[in-house]
């Protein structure tokens, strides 16, 4: 079938698809991890850990999450655009590596997948940002998982940015 001229074609928005949407991290498990090929995670910090610009301790629940995926043989890595110096924090109160100020969606995951060690295709990007963690994991050729937001607290761009991402759902 060939397009009518002159149709706008939506081709390119696999992009900005994730593979699957999920209301938590703490949904995702080592049985549903193994049933899809996944031996690794790349995780975005604010609001899909942790509340943006939250400061406190981490939940129980997450810390025994990290615990159970790495007693399983998952890999994770935190790839965050937020500070250095905030992500070090958390890297800390959370036990897991990662970096800071990654430049995602461009740079940060090929340096996350590096840093797992490996391949793409045995490789999860969560994230609760279209434009940037969905984006990024699909470009970089990873299985993506969108989460929703944890806090409503964000910057007015976030904001706009997810009004974006819910047209961008919809189509
Ligand atoms: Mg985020």
């Amino acid at each position: 079938m060939t397009p009518h001229s002159g149709e706008v074609t939506l081709d390119y928005l696999w992009m900005l698809r994730p593979k699957a949407q999920l209301s938590s991290v703490l949904e995702i498990t080592p049985q549903w991890l193994e049933a899809r090929g996944i031996k690794g995670l790349l995780l975005d910090l604010d609001n899909t850990l942790v509340p943006y610009k939250f400061k406190g301790e981490p939940p129980e629940e997450l810390i025994a999450w990290v615990k159970s995926l790495e007693a399983a043989g998952i890999r994770v890595f935190l790839v965050s655009n937020a500070r250095r110096k905030r992500l070090k924090a958390w890297s800390a109160k959370l036990g897991v590596e990662g970096i800071g100020l990654a430049g995602k969606p461009w740079f940060g995951i090929r340096k996350g997948l590096k840093q797992l060690g490996l391949p793409p295709s045995q490789v999860a990007m969560v994230g609760d940002q279209v434009f940037t963690d969905v984006l990024g994991g699909n470009l970089a050729g990873a299985y993506t998982i969108l989460v929703t937001p944890i806090s409503q607290n964000e910057l007015d761009y976030t904001r706009l940015v997810r009004r974006l991402e819910r047209l961008i759902l919809k189509l």
